[in-house]
């Protein structure tokens, strides 16, 4: 498991619940998938069937638990959570499985991590509700057949184009989150400083999301810092100046550029002539994985037309150069 800026700490997530929304009229933005899963929601609810199952992708932080959460809550049913890469026996799986009550939810974090054999098992699960299992070793081995509940399997993962396609093929609902405006942000800004008794002013909130990467929980994160600046340097109240000062502080520019993202860009610019270059060869350059390059970094370099990616490798804009007050490379014109 990859170590970022966009990851939770333990902390934050029991901080966290208590900002999270749980039906679908406070989950804010992404309006798209809120109007396509309150019918699909309305739709299994007059059936008095479990939803579909259903795959959320995008970038760590936009929401999937977030929405996972908000499914089984508007269902009535219950939830278990777990992840690609803490799944590792076959005997795990089926005590999950087994233990699911009619029309609950088992949400699978990271399923683009499960092992193979892991998966074998989830196909006729998903499919007929049927447990397919070998127990014990040798000759005395002996495979059982269980029949499950009927439930929703919901899967959050990075990308989407991760997964086998078997897998990705048993999934009747195929929602992608988009990174959110700074309008939707400061609105989540605004309600989350309502939670924590944080005095703010709109100006305030929308400075905090102008600067978080389109990330709902980049926001919160920030919003908690920014707090704290705050309550000591003033008297509590988050303006929009307090909140520049402490962005500025905490290294994350006026585009809402991290450390990391920063370091990308430099690099490409200073080590790789603006690219193309390959991402193996940045990570290389950086000392970094390349897997939060890839799901972390990239996809809000590319959504801000900072960073394109080419079949030759990835390349700068001139928005990148302009950002560091460089002069872009004269282009030659055919
Ligand atoms: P992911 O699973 O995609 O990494 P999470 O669901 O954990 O992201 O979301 C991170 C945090 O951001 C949530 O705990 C929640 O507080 C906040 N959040 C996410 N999406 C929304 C939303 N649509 N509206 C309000 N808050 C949100």
């Amino acid at each position: 498991r990859f170590v970022s800026a966009v990851e939770e700490s333990p902390r934050e997530v029991s901080q966290d619940r208590a900002i999270r929304p749980d039906t679908l009229a406070d989950y804010i933005g992404q309006a798209v998938v809120r109007e396509k899963m309150e019918i699909f929601l309305g739709a299994a609810k007059k059936r008095e069937e479990p939803l579909d199952h259903s795959l959320i992708f995008g970038p760590p932080g936009l929401g999937k638990t977030t929405l996972a959460n908000i499914i089984a809550n508007e269902m009535g049913v219950n939830i278990k959570t777990t992840s690609g890469p803490v799944l590792e026996k076959a005997g795990d799986l089926a005590a999950m499985l087994t233990n699911l009550e009619e029309g609950d939810v088992l949400f699978i974090d990271e399923i683009h991590r499960l092992s193979a054999h892991i998966e074998e098992i989830l196909y006729p699960a998903m499919e007929d509700y049927q447990l397919d299992i070998m127990i014990g070793e040798g000759p005395a081995a002996r495979s059982i057949k269980l029949d499950l509940p009927p439930f929703t399997l919901v899967g959050a993962t990075t990308r989407a184009g991760l997964l086998t396609s078997p897998l990705r093929d048993r999934f009747g609902i195929v929602e992608r989150l988009e990174f959110y405006s700074v309008a939707d942000l400061t609105t989540i800004v605004m309600r989350s400083a309502g939670k924590m008794n944080i005095e703010i002013d709109e100006p305030g909130a929308r400075e905090v999301a102008r600067r978080s990467r389109g990330t709902p929980r980049i926001a919160n994160r920030l919003l908690r810092r920014v707090r704290d600046f705050a309550e000591v340097r003033h008297d509590g109240f988050v303006t929009e100046a307090i909140a520049d000062g402490a962005l500025n502080l905490l290294n994350v520019d006026r585009a809402g550029f991290d450390q990391l993202d920063r370091r990308v860009l430099l690099a490409l610019i200073e080590k790789f002539n603006g690219g193309p270059a390959g991402v193996e060869n940045i990570a290389t350059a950086l000392s970094e994985e390349r897997d939060t390059i890839e799901d972390v970094v990239e996809p809000y370099l590319i959504q801000q037309g900072f960073l394109m990616r080419t079949p030759r490798g990835r390349i700068v804009t001139d928005l990148a150069y302009l950002h560091f007050d460089l002069k872009p490379p004269h282009k030659e014109t055919n």
